[in-house]
């Protein structure tokens, strides 16, 4: 029989949890072709969650949790999910019933017909503002115009993905993550499904706009060094400045057959270095932009606990 793992992410859930279980249950009671397993993972969550999920674990096997040291952000929280889930495919699920786990059985199916990642699209947003909604419009915008991979739109974390992106993704440690991107940039066969997304059920959301920002410049900056070049692209008018500016005063001169006066060679000296400089930082920044993508090398988390097993950090 094959195995699915969910994969949920949670930080302070404690209030969303008890129901979350109870359609999930019902769910996994239904579809009984496969075997499941229910792997939360607790991002260092300072109520009752972990609490909650113990719990849960007591009364039914197929829950299983890993714990956070501390609190490292739901995109690390997703790719230890990745590193311990056992499934033959792994399906991420907000804990908040954002997703509905009623979508499952269709995610299943499209990955039973061979796709590799069944990604869900919202169709429509409620409970969201109209700012977060333009917000994360734009953002996909800018996105997309940075980057040759493909972006999909309107499409959250909530998505099957086959073994081979699982064992692709957990290749894939940069400690700045987006998996939205990675999701895109590993490829394999794409098949959309569209959904109505719910409000969250309970709690509070746990963005707030910094965060938001936060994960847009992570998304663009581990996504594309561009924006370093951006010195080099400002060089490029500052030399054409200092061109014409040049040709304008040699002119000039022969013209009225005077001497080059010194604010005009002030200003020629003026944009020359700072067409140097702003190049030289291009360069620097285009290097820097190089060794920043080789480094990211540390471990991307630490465990407390794996299903009740305490984590020794030994090797
Ligand atoms: N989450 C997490 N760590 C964090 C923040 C959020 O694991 O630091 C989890 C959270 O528990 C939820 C999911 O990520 O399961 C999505 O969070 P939220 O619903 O707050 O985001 P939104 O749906 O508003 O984008
Ligand atoms: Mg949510």
């Amino acid at each position: 029989m094959k195995k699915i793992s969910i994969i949920i992410p949670a930080y302070n859930e404690e209030e969303a949890l008890p129901m979350l279980y109870e359609r999930l249950n019902k769910l996994m009671n239904e579809v009984t072709n496969y075997e499941f397993e229910v792997l939360f993972v607790n991002d260092g969550s300072k109520d009752k969650t972990i609490q909650i999920i113990k719990d849960l674990r007591k009364q039914d096997e197929r829950i299983c949790y890993v714990d956070f040291s501390r609190n490292f952000g739901k995109e690390i929280a997703m790719i230890a999910g990745l590193d311990y889930a056992k499934g033959d495919c792994v399906i991420f699920m907000d804990a908040d019933l954002q997703d509905p786990p009623e979508l499952i059985p269709e995610l299943i199916k499209y990955w039973e017909e061979g796709y590799d990642d069944v990604y869900a699209r919202r169709s429509s947003r409620k409970g969201e503002t109209w700012l977060k909604k333009f917000t994360s419009k734009m953002y996909y915008r800018v996105l997309q115009s940075l980057t040759r991979v493909p972006i999909q739109k309107d499409t959250g974390d909530f998505r099957l993905l086959d073994r081979r992106c699982v064992n692709a993704l957990k290749k894939l440690r940069e400690s700045q993550r987006c998996s939205k991107s990675m999701f895109s940039w590993i490829g394999y066969n794409k098949k959309e499904v569209l959904y109505e997304r719910d409000p969250r059920i309970a709690g509070s959301t746990k963005w707030n706009y910094r965060k938001l920002i936060d994960l847009a410049i992570d998304g663009i900056t581990s996504f594309t060094t561009s924006p370093l070049r951006i010195s080099t692209y400002l060089s490029i008018p500052t030399f054409f400045a200092l061109l014409i500016y040049f040709i304008y005063v040699v002119v000039k001169c022969m013209l009225t057959s005077t001497f080059v006066q010194a604010y005009q060679a002030i200003i020629l000296l003026i944009l020359f270095f700072s067409g140097v400089q702003i190049l030289l930082f291009g360069i620097i920044g285009e290097y820097l932009g190089r060794i920043f993508n080789e480094t990211k090398n540390r471990p991307l988390y630490f465990v407390n606990e794996y299903n009740g097993e305490k984590e020794t950090n030994e090797d």
